[in-house]
């Protein structure tokens, strides 16, 4: 489904170039779930980033159901972006003073769903991840793990090919952490989507991935 061939990515400033990603081989397929791990400062975010298309590489191929990106521009990257990619972010990313529902609607009406349809799919996605009761609730006011399910929900929402987690439970609570992890588990085989997470937590790997992927200065080991 996406495969990156001899990727490379260099971050620049003034004074230095940094190699945050080298070299790097691997292919997602469809219903895998994946983890990514590493030291901090390894290249696991600049790694999710690429894939995602919110960032580019800089040499190599990255591969999207057979087809080259080199020729991308950024017309393509927002097409690749909003019909395949479904991103959780570390930090959740929601809008604190809106509540649940308008979290929703509002990253769906940005992709373009009118606004009957953005409800109501709003509140399908929030039933799927256990937050049905909280439609009106401000988004700052929830537990952090039920704003993890409200970032997964959104995520959700705009039909994704492959959900890319970054950190997505390293700030919860082991207990918490275990309920996230289940509600990912049971959307990968509900909805054949890929999960790529990436993770410290080597239970999270244990239990539930089919594959692990360990980054070192940029470089997969
Ligand atoms: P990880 O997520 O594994 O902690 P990152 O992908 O964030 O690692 O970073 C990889 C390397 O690239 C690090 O050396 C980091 O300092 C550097 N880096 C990341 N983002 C930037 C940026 N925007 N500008 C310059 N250097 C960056
Ligand atoms: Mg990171």
């Amino acid at each position: 489904m996406i495969r990156l061939e001899n990727i490379y990515k260099y971050y620049y400033s003034e004074s230095s170039v940094t190699q945050a990603l080298r070299n790097v081989n691997l292919e997602f397929s469809k219903g895998e779930f994946v983890a990514i791990t590493g030291e901090s400062g390894s290249g696991k975010t600049t790694l999710l980033n690429v894939i995602s298309g919110i960032d580019t590489y800089d040499e190599g191929e990255m591969y999207v159901n057979g087809q080259p990106t080199f020729q991308y521009d950024d017309d393509d990257w927002e097409a690749y972006r909003r019909n395949k990619i479904g991103f959780v972010f570390q930090n959740y990313n929601l809008i604190g003073h809106y509540t649940v529902l308008d979290n929703m609607i509002s990253a769906l009406l940005i992709l373009g769903v009118g606004e009957k349809k953005a409800e109501k799919k709003a509140l399908k996605y929030l039933e799927k991840v256990g937050l049905k009761g909280f439609e009106k609730s401000r988004a700052s006011k929830l537990s952090s793990g039920q704003k993890q399910r409200l970032a997964i929900a959104r995520a959700l929402a705009s039909n994704p090919k492959i959900l890319l987690c970054d950190e997505a439970t390293s700030a919860l609570d082991p207990q918490t952490t275990a309920s996230i992890l289940e509600l990912l588990k049971s959307i990968n085989e509900q909805f054949q989507i890929t999960i790529v997470i990436i993770t410290h937590q080597m239970s999270v790997i244990r239990e539930i991935c089919n594959r692990v992927a360990i980054i070192e200065h940029g470089e997969l080991v």
